[in-house]
């Protein structure tokens, strides 16, 4: 016996609480009509989780609640509590005792609870599924619901039948499994719908990953190639620029020394043009030596000539004072004559020998006074005054003499002076002379010396602009490639340039053509303008983005996995639940049909009954069938469930009678019916209580035995509670309690005997 207890407080009419304990296999409950006894299966319907308000005549929650009467004033909770004994672990619950309680506030709320702690409904209906207390209530038979199973659709059967047969909780787990399933799959076609959605980005970003992959391994490649290309480039100019430098100096100090002996040559050659003024100055010199001796000569003459006038004079006196003492005649001799035109000619040949204008003049003067001298000489006779002007003439002369030879001495001083200048000056121009050839000779040569220095130096200046050019474009090569490669590129001088598997010196290096380097700096290009095209962009952005999106893409894709495997475990498990529960139903259906036509054939005397497993098609076929034999207008009205859906057919046979189909029965019929088919299921698989609500009210006297006998057999595997009137049902029970209702509208619970029970009942 498992069902200890149930207690009702606030439910219904049960305004206060009550309590009946079922301390037999079979209490009877009884009582007059309206005192309450529905009530009581109903609270059992309620605390076991009944959602349904119909089931227990409801509109509302607020419809379970005692409203009050007259004299009661109304509750604000119903609140039924049933109690089990779990010695025997009917509940999967670690407890020997089990209480269930629910209540109803006004507001519709529900409480569940289980042993005191509040839970929720599921908890309840999973606990009580696992004891074979099924939600569809087929072991709560209400009043006026016996034939139930009967009325209801082929599907609707079918759910009780599986109810009854304890299937309820795998199809609990089935349903369970349908709800996570159908989580899942919501879940799978969320994740999907999310991939999708950043499925195209992905593809973008894809596209870009590729492309800076793609721009990568061409700066990997650029950079070996730019490596190559700088390196080379760097010793090269390196190279060149020494050996300029190397091959300039020579030439340089050459220039500046070849500077030095042409400044000296150029020096000489100056000088040499000194030596032509000289020459001119030499001419000058020449002339005035010249001139100086024509000088001289007038004056040697002069002199001569005053030498002889003075001699003459002194001659003349001496003769004069010779003939004064003599006293001789005056006559002029011829030869004084002839030495007076001697003495002229003398003169005139002297002053036609002379340039010198003065002297000319001079002579003139001197001639002329000669003449006149000889003339006074020879008019005034020999007179005293004539003997005295000749002293005076003697004393002028020598006078004259003496300005003669100092002039004499002076034109001689000049002469021997001009000569020496002269003398000095030839030579120097004659060493001049040779000293200019030689210059000019070197001058020559160095100018052409000098010509194949600066010759050699600006090819040397070329180069060396040449390669200045290089070195701005090596530092501008080095400057791109620092943004197109970072900058690791400036440790290109660490480059190896291994060509035939060693690495090449710089004498290696240089050597190469130069056109390789071109060419090496074309492929440089190149790649450059094919990385352009492909464009870098923000590399870290997308490659950071790229990631996050991969990995939620990936996040997502793994989450599928695990939602398909999920979804095909849970498939797994209800195909298998539902291969169970097949399976389970079949052998169920078989064992209730060995039951129910023994209970049916018992109740009958005789007769068949089966429940037939039918498709609906072949339900329809059949119905067709029988209304084509004999036309039954309100088997029409039953309820058409889907079309394709499996249910239970019951089939009855009826001894003695062409009975055909369930409509075709009478009302006793239908409960007996319904009471065989009730019991075997209970048979089959006994649930731990029955509360039967009046199922007994149809039966005549013979049958009221024969259910009653059945009971008796029925309470072997589980607890009854019978709501009857009945007193051959009331007979059975071993416990009866009464149910009253006074004026106040309020039930009330008595235990009676079976005699009490019988006035009861009534
Ligand atoms: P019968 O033998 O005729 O089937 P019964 O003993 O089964 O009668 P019930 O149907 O259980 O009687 O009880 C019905 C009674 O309960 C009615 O009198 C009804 O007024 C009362 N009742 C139902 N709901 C409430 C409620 N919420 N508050 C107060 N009384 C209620």
């Amino acid at each position: 016996m498992h069902l200890k207890s149930v207690e009702l407080s606030g439910f219904k009419s049960f305004a206060k609480k009550e309590k009946l304990d079922f301390t037999s296999a079979i209490s009877g409950i009884v009582g007059p009509n309206g005192s309450g006894k529905s009530n009581i299966a109903e609270g059992f319907r309620f605390v076991l989780g009944e959602q349904s308000m119909k089931s227990m005549r409801g509109k509302r929650g607020e419809d379970l609640i005692f409203n009050g009467s007259q004299s009661s004033s109304r509750a604000n909770r119903a609140s039924v509590k049933v109690t089990f004994d779990n010695s025997s672990r009917l509940f999967d619950i670690d407890f020997d005792e089990v209480s269930i309680e629910r209540a109803v506030l006004r507001d519709g709320v529900n409480q569940y609870a289980i042993n005191g702690s509040t839970v929720r409904l599921k908890d309840v209906v999973e606990l009580l599924a696992n004891a074979n207390i099924g939600a569809t209530g087929h072991h709560i038979i209400s009043q006026g619901e016996a034939d139930r199973i009967l009325n209801s659709s082929i599907k609707e059967r079918r759910e009780i039948i599986e109810d009854a047969l304890g299937l309820k909780v795998f199809q609990y787990k089935k349903q369970e499994s349908e709800r996570k399933l159908s989580k899942t799959e919501d879940n799978i076609a969320q994740v999907e719908s999310l991939r999708k959605e950043i499925a195209p980005h992905l593809k973008f970003l894809e596209r870009q990953v590729k492309k800076l992959e793609k721009a990568l391994s061409m700066k990997d490649e650029l950079r070996t190639l730019y490596g190559e290309y700088l390196k080379r480039e760097q010793e090269y100019i390196t190279y060149h620029t020494e050996r300029v430098n190397k091959e300039k100096q020579p030439l340089l100090d050459t220039r500046a020394k070849l500077q030095e002996q042409l400044a000296d040559a150029k020096g000489i050659l100056e000088r040499s043009k000194g030596a032509d003024d000289e020459g001119r100055e030499i001419v000058e010199l020449e002339e005035k030596i010249a001139d100086v001796r024509s000088q001289k000569d007038v004056l040697a003459r002069d002199v001569g000539r005053t030498e002889g006038q003075i001699q003459f004079e002194e001659r003349r006196l001496k003769r004069e004072q010779e003939k004064m003492e003599s006293g001789s005649d005056s006559l002029i001799k011829l030869s004084e004559v002839e030495t007076v035109v001697k003495d002229i000619h003398e003169s005139i040949e002297q002053a036609d020998r002379s340039n010198d204008v003065s002297v000319l003049l001079t002579t003139l003067r001197k001639i002329r006074e000669r003449l006149g001298a000889f003339i006074a000489e020879k008019k005034e006779g020999k007179s005293e005054a004539t003997r005295g002007l000749s002293e005076e003439e003697l004393t002028q002369l020598r006078e004259e003499k003496e300005v003669l030879d100092k002039r004499f001495t002076d034109v001689a001083a000049r002469e021997t002076e001009l000569n020496q200048r002269y003398e000095t000056m030839r030579k120097e121009i004659e060493s001049s002379k040779d000293e200019s050839r030689e210059a000019e000779r070197e001058v020559f040569r160095i100018m052409q010396e000098q010509n194949k220095i600066e010759a050699g130096l600006s090819k040397l200046v070329s180069t060396e602009e040449r390669i200045r050019r290089d070195d701005e474009e090596l530092k501008r090569e080095l400057t791109e490639a620092g943004v197109l490669i970072g900058a690791e590129i400036s440790r290109y001088e660490e480059f190896e340039v291994i060509e035939g598997g060693h690495v090449l010196d710089v004498s290696e290096i240089v050597q190469e053509p130069r056109e390789k380097q071109e060419e090496r700096r074309r492929q440089i290009e190149k790649i450059k303008i094919r990385l352009e095209d492909v464009g870098g962009g923000a590399a870290d952005e997308i490659m950071t983005e790229y990631k996050e999106v991969k990995e939620r893409d990936e996040f997502f894709e793994r989450e599928l996995a695990d939602l398909a495997k999920s979804s095909e475990t849970l498939r797994g498990i209800i195909h298998d639940l539902e291969d169970k529960i097949d399976v389970r139903f079949k052998e169920g259906i078989v064992k209730i049909n060995g039951a129910f036509q023994e209970f049916f054939a018992l109740l009958f005397d005789g007769g068949t009954a089966k429940l037939e497993l039918i498709r609906e098609e072949k339900r329809r076929k059949k119905k067709e069938d029988e209304l084509a034999l004999d036309v039954d207008e309100e088997g029409m009205a039953e309820e058409e469930p889907a079309a394709g859906s499996e249910g239970i057919e019951v089939n009855v046979n009826l001894p003695r009678k062409k009975i055909r189909g369930l409509d075709m029965l009478s009302g006793g019929e239908r409960a007996l019916t319904s009471i065989a088919l009730l019991f075997a299921m209970s048979q089959v698989n006994p649930p731990p209580f029955i509360i039967l609500d009046e199922t007994d009210a149809a039966l005549d006297e013979a049958n009221s035995r024969k259910y009653g006998d059945m009971i008796e057999n029925l309470s072997e595997k589980s607890q009854l509670i019978l709501i009857t009137h009945n007193r051959e049902t009331m007979s059975r029970a071993g416990i009866l309690y009464g149910v009253t209702m006074g004026s106040d509208g309020i039930s009330k619970i008595l235990s009676v005997q079976l005699e009490e029970a019988v006035m009861v009942a009534k």
